[in-house]
């Protein structure tokens, strides 16, 4: 493989942890880290992309934000000359897929039905809570051409990368994509390496769908897998399983706490989750994790998209 560029990436927190696009992206720079085998991860602001590199061209996992487009390409040219030929999205929110408009004009973009359908229509993206986005309807220039309901393999680089459809976990359109030669796996906002997750209520996501998505991914997967998260630093099996295993802990107190008849208010007035606290970020804070089980528990769903 080529030199690696190796750049320091100065990222505003705000831009790192929002979904929106209206940020000032002049002073993001891409830093690019070999993983494993022929994948690559890049980070800018918003989600991680994953990138398969090789003979064929290059596959890229997820496109962060419009703005970024110049610079995702100029950080993959450092890695090779080759073009893309496919760029797959893990689910339809904005950090990860504000790109696709511009990187439709190089190569057919593939989701899953959900992704394609909740960026047609816009969405409002939240816990029903402190958490609210506003995902705007997209051209149709961004929307992915090529959708799938629960799998599709693109054959290149000597790879079979497989995105396969988890539903209801951080949305209801989420793909994990495997890399199965170079021992790679993108999580898409399914793991996050920062901390408390995300989770999309209002997009038909659920705390107990991502559980189950994150144990089905690890049964399949070796245990020296590389683990690229949608959010935060590369990871490994070991960092899955304790987040999952804070997942299952964080749900049963709150559930509970339910089960008990409380409300949130005194929920939080307790503080169930002190002994999580450190698993606080700058996103999703203690508060923001206890309200969206709470609100997940307590049955404020959004509406489900079902498949076809
Ligand atoms: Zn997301």
């Amino acid at each position: 493989m080529r030199k690696v560029a190796l750049l320091l990436a100065v990222v505003f927190l705000a831009c790192q942890y929002s979904l929106a696009q209206n940020q000032d992206f002049s002073k993001v720079e891409m830093k690019v880290t070999k993983v494993n085998g022929n994948v690559y991860m890049l980070e800018g602001a918003g989600g991680n992309i994953g990138a398969s590199v090789g003979q064929d061209g290059i596959v890229i996992v997820d496109d962060q934000f419009a703005p970024l487009a110049d610079k995702i390409r100029g950080a993959l040219k450092g890695i090779t000359d080759r073009p893309v030929r496919f760029v797959i999205n893990t689910h339809y929110h904005g950090d990860h897929t504000g790109g696709n408009a511009l990187f439709q004009k190089d190569a057919p973009i593939l989701a899953q039905d959900n992704v394609r359908k909740r960026m047609e229509q816009g969405a409002t993206a939240g816990n029903f809570g402190k958490i609210s986005m506003q995902m705007p309807p997209q051209p149709k220039e961004a929307l992915p051409v090529i959708t799938f309901e629960h799998d599709v393999t693109v054959h290149l680089n000597g790879e079979d990368i497989r995105a396969l459809h988890f539903p209801s976990g951080h949305t209801d359109g989420d793909s994990v994509i495997f890399f199965p030669k170079s021992n790679v796996v993108h999580m898409g906002d399914d793991f996050v390496s920062y901390g408390f997750p995300f989770v999309d209520l209002a997009a038909g996501g659920s705390v107990e769908g991502m559980i189950s998505a994150i144990e089905h991914v690890m049964a399949q997967l070796p245990p020296d897998v590389k683990v690229i998260p949608g959010h935060g630093p590369i990871s490994n099996l070991d960092e899955m399983k304790r987040f999952v295993t804070m997942l299952k802990e964080t749900l049963a107190v709150v559930d509970k706490g339910v089960k008990q008849g409380k409300t949130l208010e005194q929920l939080q007035k307790e503080n169930v989750l002190a002994p999580w606290q450190k698993w606080s970020g700058d996103f999703v804070k203690t508060d923001t994790w206890l309200e969206t089980l709470y609100n997940d528990l307590t049955g404020k769903k959004g509406e489900f998209i079902k498949h076809n």
